[in-house]
């Protein structure tokens, strides 16, 4: 399809090629996963602060509304493209059916660098996207959520948009939005969270013993920030960190806490902390360690550098942080592969938890969220490895096949319309 044709678009192609190969999915099936369901293109003109307009390009890709509405992300960063997001939108299909979840997969993002805008022109521009794809979200249709470069505050606005088109307050719109609007406890901690509890499953599961081991983490937002303090509270010696800034290292193991508190001050940037040595973010994932976090961008452990990535696991918070080829380098290093679609899952599944609490008008306690997210991570990694280990395959091709299949499943019993 060339209109989604992009580097992630190929990849996660290549990954469903592979699972339905391997599942001996029937060929209708194949075709109809390969396809998004539905991609919009919109503009968004937005009224910057010096009263000049610029025109911003938005998307929103539902790849599929088999199991229920679809579900998934805004990212706003200067790359984003109609293929990222379709790919993105893919791959939330499988991650929310492997974790159980009744929902579709779905995705969307503006071509921004948003670091540049103020609040107020951030502002302007999530109004201006969420009333154009306003006809075609809903708690019962396509509810978004944040991504890279979006957080609790874009959900408000997307929220408060949305809400005074339909002329009252619909909560369940978006998910992860401040506790006041219908938010959920612990969904900002999900992400980094849930991650750790695969890491910690695989850690019982491989014989790995998680005090002491050294970890590199690329990103220091919503998912990296949490993913880091979590490590560190398992006793991990978090030696390396980077941002879109540049990266900091420590070989005693960098103080979280005081990072993120520098980062708080400093517009969300690791770079300039005092307690440790600046680095060029090129040379962070090259870094000798135990755990690498990829907590970023997609694409980032490629043909290029995946010989020379010196580390025992990779715990992939980002979504599609390494390429098929980084993969199969990867794989015949014996380097474990952590997959995205399972790994950072905790997100979607709290968002899961908030919509659930929406409908029902009813919040839950923090404990009552945390250990059903525990519950539900540590039975999707024993279910994955369950299959990983019966089928021979890499934990990445068992998450996809339980993800591919059940979605596939749901498709066969609904049948093909007319
Ligand atoms: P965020 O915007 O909060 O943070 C992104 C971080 O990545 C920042 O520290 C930024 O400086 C850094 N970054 C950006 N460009 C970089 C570059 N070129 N090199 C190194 N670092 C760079 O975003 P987030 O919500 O933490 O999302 C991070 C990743 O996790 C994304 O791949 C996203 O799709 C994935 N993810 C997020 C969630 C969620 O709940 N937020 C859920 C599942 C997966």
């Amino acid at each position: 399809m060339r209109e989604y044709d992009s580097p992630m678009y190929r990849t996660a192609l290549a990954q469903l090629d592979e699972t339905a190969r391997l599942l001996s999915l029937d060929q209708g099936l194949h075709e109809r996963l390969r396809h998004p369901k539905r991609a919009f293109i919109v503009s968004v003109p937005t009224q910057m602060d010096d009263k000049t307009t610029r025109v911003f390009t938005g998307y929103r890709v539902q790849h599929n509304l088999t199991l229920g509405p679809c579900k998934g992300g805004v990212r706003y960063h200067e790359d984003v493209t109609l293929g990222e997001v379709a790919a993105l939108a893919m791959w939330m299909s499988w991650k929310c059916a492997l974790m159980g979840l009744p929902y579709g997969g779905a995705k969307g993002g503006i071509a921004v660098r948003p670091w540049e805008l103020s609040a107020n022109e951030l502002e302007n521009m999530t109004r201006r996207y969420t009333s154009e794809i306003a006809p075609f979200i809903g708690p019962d249709m396509d509810i978004p959520a944040p991504d890279l470069g979006t957080d609790e505050q874009t959900m408000a606005w997307m929220m408060d948009t949305y809400s005074i088109l339909r002329g009252y307050t619909v909560h369940g719109v978006v998910t992860s939005k401040p506790l006041l609007l219908g938010g959920s406890l612990l969904r900002r901690e999900a992400t980094g969270r849930g991650a750790v509890y695969v890491f910690e499953r695989a850690c019982r599961a491989f014989g790995w013993e998680p005090s002491g081991m050294r970890a590199v983490v690329q990103g220091f937002g919503n998912v990296g920030s949490v993913a880091a303090e979590a490590l560190a509270a398992l006793g991990a010696k978090v030696v390396a960190v980077g941002d879109r800034t540049g990266a900091v290292r420590n070989e005693k193991g960098l103080d979280i806490p005081a990072l993120a508190a520098h980062a708080q001050e400093n517009g969300g940037a690791v770079k300039g902390f005092p307690g440790g040595e600046g680095m060029s973010g090129d040379e962070l994932l090259l870094q000798p360690c135990d755990l690498l976090v990829p907590a970023a961008l997609g694409h980032v452990v490629t043909a290029e550098n995946a010989g020379r990535i010196s580390c025992r696991a990779l715990l992939e918070c980002a979504n599609g942080p390494t390429s098929p080829e980084a993969d199969a380098i990867l794989g015949e290093r014996r380097i474990a592969v952590l997959p995205d679609i399972l790994a950072n899952a905790g997100g979607v599944t709290v968002s899961y938890f908030e919509w659930v609490q929406d409908t029902e008008h009813y919040f839950w306690e923090a404990e009552e969220v945390d250990s059903r997210l525990r519950k539900i991570m540590t039975r999707a990694f024993e279910e994955v490895r369950a299959l990983a280990e019966a089928k021979k395959v890499s934990l990445r091709l068992a998450s996809l096949m339980l993800g591919v299949s059940r979605v596939a499943e749901g498709k066969r019993l609904r049948g093909l319309y007319p």
